[in-house]
């Protein structure tokens, strides 16, 4: 009898079942060690208890069946991980209560590392990356051809959020596992922290239709977009409004296609001419938005609060005057409308906020396709062809032929970035990718939330401490001066549809006790900031200029109770707009991508979140409160009429910050959402995609196209006509 057989025989005289693979795998000198440990489990008594054996590389667990003893038990070893390759391998058995499982926490330094095929660095990069070594996805999965064992390879995903999702996943699905096993490689390449390589075998066949489905439900957990951000991508920009992903990431395209056309004539080509071409969501509700102007500003080289960004992209005074690029003036052709084939160019683009601009030379024909991507965040991403890594105006790009690339060889054209901060550094910095993990960290390091904030913030953009503070500082202090300048004003908006609101609110409160707290001031201040943003006012975005009052009108009508407390009101933004990043990295926050849940759900989380760190609150229940606010606001839909940041968004954010102070109370109050935060983000991510395009910015149903809302179109038909001719 070889020792395989020895080894079965010996595990069936306590009638226990393991997977195959089990007996092919398993180290035969341990093999006592695991029937030992096994034997104790499957003891009742000793149903709440882990054993442990040590082995020489390999450490060896078993406990009864339990997927949260498994998670912890595999975390506290994770976390012990010195070398750069680990192995955890896990054998179930629920018919007969038990998990085994063993860790191979030096295997790099061992002998036996050869029994583990570890993917080569080329493999794996070669997996994830383009031909530059640019990530280009970070997750993998397929099936064996007998549907019994799928492999998901995955990079940047942290170790909680990967177990979990794999075991609950399964679970969800009603699948028994038999076998798991995961390799784990630190820094397997230049553009990656971590990658996972996951083998599970299931004890009944997979079909095809339901591997489809577990597919969809590892990439909805696992799938992160990862982008390195600033806290100042979620409370800021400072701008003129009304909309940051309209007004502000219109100006922003238009100003790196200015430094693009500007690179070209560094070359010595003479810029001729130049059109905007507006497609999606800027089409059907840019002019309400002021999109073509807020671009044609940026083409002129005017930032977003410039006062006169707007002025100098209307259509008239660009066609008298031309853009001056250098030492030639082109012709500015005008703004035209792309018509919906247009659009279905960029089917595959996430983004419906799209501008193409082209121009001509004395030597060729170019156009540069931008999209704002929310929160005033924008992405080039063609430069008469696809580009391999987008420009988002955060480092420097230049011209090579009709390339755009990465470079520091100065010869080339620079085409420069158009923030000030310094780069955004390749890879993110953030120890944790989710709200679950940020808790776990701040509980096993004991360390501050605000330092992590100002330490990230660093790692990101190279702001010191000092400079965030600062920063903060005069955000919040335009934020106030729109609260105090809005509530004082009676002037309304252009076509009368806003203005004045939150005067009477703000009088009424006088008069009426019941409403003279918090609820019925941040009520008023909101909407009085968003008055002044439907004006075209200086505000800051927060996340976006839809939703820029809740987060000022809720932290104004604290800090008028907290006269000294100027400091702890600049973290509490450092907090909203933390958290705010956190949610970004699943759910951008523009309405015409996910709906107005992303844009007021954020803004009311957010400010939530800010009100909980202002009231002492613990960090689980700063989680907790943006997860309730979330959860609230799910499904609410981007329907603004005749596409003006007006109806319904202005008393929107009035009665969404009542909304964030009751989330913010009941997790104070101890009260917890039923549905985890990073899942409640996640289902706001599903709703997002799965909503209506005619319900995301687009102008075409919902309030909108209700009978007063087409009335207020046909008003602003000759304004659009001004635009498009
Ligand atoms: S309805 Fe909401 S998402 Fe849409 S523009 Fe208004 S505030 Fe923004």
């Amino acid at each position: 009898m070889d020792k395989t057989k020895l080894k079965k025989k010996h595990l069936d005289f306590l009638n226990i079942n393991l997977p195959e693979i089990y007996f092919k795998i398993m180290d035969k000198d341990d093999y006592k060690s695991h029937y030992q440990l096994i034997k104790k489990t499957l003891k009742p008594k000793n149903i709440d208890n882990v054993f442990h054996f040590k082995g020489d590389i390999e450490d060896f667990y078993s406990h009864s069946f339990c997927y949260d003893k498994l998670k912890s038990t595999l975390l506290k070893v994770a976390a012990r991980v010195k070398g750069n390759i680990a192995v955890y391998r896990c054998f179930f058995n629920k018919s007969q209560n038990f998990i085994l499982s063993a860790s191979y926490k030096s295997i790099g330094l061992s002998e036996r590392i050869n029994e583990f095929q570890i993917p080569a660095e080329k493999t794996i990069c070669r997996l994830f990356s383009n031909e530059d070594e640019k990530l280009i996805k970070n997750i993998d999965i397929t099936i064996d051809t007998d549907f019994q064992a799928i492999v998901i390879q995955c990079v940047n995903i942290a170790f909680n959020t990967l177990l979990a999702n794999i075991l609950e996943t399964f679970e969800k699905h009603g699948i028994e596992l038999s076998f798991v096993s995961i390799i784990q490689v630190k820094k397997p390449f230049k553009n990656a922290d971590k990658y996972y390589k996951v083998e599970i075998k299931t004890i009944e066949k997979i079909e095809e239709t339901e591997f489809v489905s577990l597919s969809q439900d590892f990439e909805r957990y696992i799938q992160t977009s990862i982008k390195a951000m600033s806290i100042f991508d979620m409370v800021g920009p400072s701008m003129v409004g009304p909309s940051s992903s309209h007004t502000a990431g219109a100006n922003r395209i238009g100003q790196i296609a200015r430094n693009t056309i500007l690179a070209v004539t560094e070359r010595g080509e003479i810029i001729k001419n130049v059109e905007v071409k507006l497609l999606g969501s800027f089409r059907d509700t840019g002019v309400g938005h002021k999109t073509p102007s807020a671009l044609g500003g940026g083409l002129c080289g005017f930032g977003t609060d410039h006062p006169e960004m707007i002025a100098h992209g209307e259509p008239e005074f660009l066609k008298n005057k031309g853009i001056k690029f250098g030492k030639s003036t082109a012709i500015f052709i005008g703004y035209t409308k792309g018509s919906p084939a247009d659009d279905l160019k960029y089917l595959s683009q996430r983004n419906n906020n799209i501008a193409e601009i082209h121009f001509s030379t004395n030597i060729a024909n170019y156009f540069i396709t931008g999209f704002s991507i929310g929160a005033g965040n924008v992405e080039i991403r063609f430069f008469n062809k696809e580009l391999a890594k987008p420009i988002n105006g955060k480092t420097d790009f230049r011209l090579d032929g009709a390339e755009i690339i990465e470079s520091n060889d100065d010869k080339l054209p620079l085409i420069k970035k158009i923030f000030d901060e310094a780069s955004v550094s390749e890879i993110p910095s953030l120890p944790f990718n989710t709200f679950e993990e940020l808790i776990e960290y701040l509980t096993e390091t004991g360390e501050n939330l605000i330092k992590i904030i100002c330490q990230t913030e660093y790692s990101l953009q190279k702001m010191s401490e000092k400079e965030v503070y600062e920063k903060m500082q005069l955000y919040w202090q335009v934020m106030k001066s729109s609260v105090y300048s809005g509530v004082k004003s009676r002037e309304t908006s252009m076509l009368k549809l806003s203005g004045g609101d939150s005067k009477k609110m703000n009088e009424y409160l006088k008069t009426d006790t019941l409403f003279d707290n918090i609820y019925g001031k941040a009520a008023a201040y909101a909407t009085a900031v968003n008055e002044i943003n439907a004006k075209s006012g200086v505000i800051i975005a927060c996340p976006t200029a839809g939703s820029c009052g809740i987060l000022p009108g809720v932290l104004t009508a604290w800090s008028e109770q907290h006269p000294d407390a100027e400091k702890q009101i600049l973290e509490s933004l450092m907090v909203a707009g933390f958290f705010g990043m956190i949610l970004f990295t699943d759910v951008s926050t523009a309405g015409a991508d996910y709906g107005c849940q992303a844009e007021i759900g954020a803004a009311a989380a957010m400010a939530a979140s800010a009100l909980v760190y202002l009231e002492g609150g613990t960090y689980a229940q700063m989680i907790q409160a943006f997860a309730l606010a979330i959860k609230n606001c799910l499904g609410l839909i981007c329907d603004p009429v005749a596409g003006l940041v007006e109806v319904p968004c202005v008393k929107r954010n009035g009665i969404y910050s009542s909304l964030a102070i009751t989330a913010a109370f009941m997790a104070l109050s101890g009260v917890k959402s039923f549905i985890s935060p990073d899942e409640v983000v996640l289902t706001m991510r599903e709703v997002g995609e799965r909503l209506h395009i005619d319900y995301k910015e687009t102008g075409r149903a919902g309030l909108a196209k209700t009978r007063d809302g087409k009335q207020v179109e046909r008003d602003f038909e000759e304004e659009v006509r001004r635009f498009f001719g």
